[in-house]
């Protein structure tokens, strides 16, 4: 029973199926001017249409990547590097996935200064209080779309038309315009429309819905000024050089497709699945409680449940379940250190005990009522074993 689709999805059979030609039959390099590289060529500009209409985007303004720690990586530091200035200032949030926390360490050890907005106890960033952050030296805004630990979703839309307002004030007044970046990860169920959203920078993750691993886009949209973090033949506009993985943007594009196409069904079931099987575990287990926002709430991702177990080590229930045949996750998946505490949990205000205690659970498209009922069934038994032995001790 495989319960951990924040931190990696089966690929769909149908992804699977749209790379296979891209391996051996259709090889070319797509910037070879030969039948073989032009026949790579018209796929991946067939697969960067299809992905950018997704996005409600040009197809210019899709950068093809490695997934979502490069696109993370090239927005940051690369809108840091295109600055004039050695000395800017840069908004993001303390509940942000490593691979966009890191590059903004990096850019304060290089002088920079970055605002770090905390988030209220249920995991949520205002656009207020991102635009009470705002400096006139203030270059970029990064706000992650949907939190991967405890699945909260933020108001990006609301930060995006507060950020065109103010893009509108500084405009007069000869400053700079404020990029907004989000990473969109955990968002590939979610509305995606850069129209929408009013991003000039968004990361969307292959990986992470059913297309294969290091697989994804940076949306940059033009006129968005960015240096390159990959230096070479020119490729994706210069922003990514590399030889094209065109077999990559295949199953990307395909899964994106599927994903986006039966979006809100998908999220309405899933979700269905998600709050019975939260509802049984409160019930059985006692002094479970949910981190994150509320299961009725419409801005909490629909396969999220985050749990802080009272007096059981995350890491020891999740063995026992892996032994029991439930894989799932404890606090953060995403870091080889698994020793290290929740910085998410630990910026929604729990204690170091309580950020042990933790057990993500993250359904996918395939779940079934069966796999809710005997994961409802078991966990309580095996926390009851945990909380046993522990007394015994
Ligand atoms: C998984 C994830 C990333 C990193 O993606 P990789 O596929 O590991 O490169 C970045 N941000 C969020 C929110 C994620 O969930």
């Amino acid at each position: 029973m495989y319960l951990d689709n924040a931190g990696a999805t089966p690929m769909s059979p149908e992804a699977e199926a749209a790379m296979k030609p891209f391996f051996a039959r259709v090889f070319g390099n797509p910037s070879s001017l030969h039948v073989q590289g032009r026949k790579a060529k018209q796929a991946l500009e067939s697969f960067r249409k299809s992905a950018a209409h997704l996005i409600s985007a040009l197809p210019e303004e899709v950068v093809f990547t490695a997934g979502g720690t490069e696109s993370c990586n090239l927005a940051i530091l690369g809108a840091a590097q295109a600055l004039e200035k050695k000395k800017a200032h840069f908004i993001t949030t303390a509940i942000e996935h490593p691979a966009v926390l890191e590059p903004f360490l990096k850019l304060e050890k290089l002088g920079h200064v970055v605002t770090y907005l905390k988030p209220d106890k249920e995991g949520f960033i205002s656009a207020a209080q991102a635009g009470r952050a705002i400096r006139p030296d203030t270059v970029l805004v990064s706000v992650m779309y949907a939190n991967n630990e405890i699945g909260s979703i933020q108001p990006i839309a609301e930060i995006g038309s507060l950020l065109y307002k103010v893009n509108m004030q500084r405009q007069k007044q000869g400053l700079r315009k404020i990029y907004f970046y989000t990473d969109a990860c955990q968002a590939g169920m979610l509305d995606l429309s850069v129209k929408n959203l009013g991003v000039d920078l968004m990361t969307v993750n292959g990986g992470k819905m059913r297309g294969p691993k290091q697989s994804g886009l940076l949306y940059v949209k033009n006129g968005t000024r960015l240096l390159p973090q990959t230096l070479g033949g020119g490729q994706e506009r210069g922003l990514r050089s590399g030889t094209e993985n065109v077999a990559a943007a295949a199953g990307f594009a395909k899964a994106f497709e599927q994903v986006q196409a039966k979006r809100q069904v998908v999220c309405k079931n899933v979700a269905s699945l998600r709050n019975q099987l939260g509802k049984l575990l409160i019930q059985k287990i006692p002094g479970l409680v949910l981190n994150g926002p509320g299961l009725d709430s419409p801005f909490r991702l629909p396969n999220n449940l985050n749990f802080t177990v009272p007096k059981v080590e995350g890491e020891s229930l999740l063995i026992y379940l892996d032994a029991a045949g439930i894989s799932v996750s404890t606090g953060s998946a995403c870091s080889t250190n698994s020793s290290k505490p929740s910085h998410v949990l630990k910026a929604i205000g729990l204690s170091e005990d309580l950020i042990r205690n933790n057990i993500r659970i993250t359904l996918g498209v395939n779940t079934k009522w069966q796999d809710v009922e005997y994961v409802s069934r078991t966990m309580p038994e095996l926390v009851k074993k945990i909380q046993k032995v522990r007394n015994d001790l």
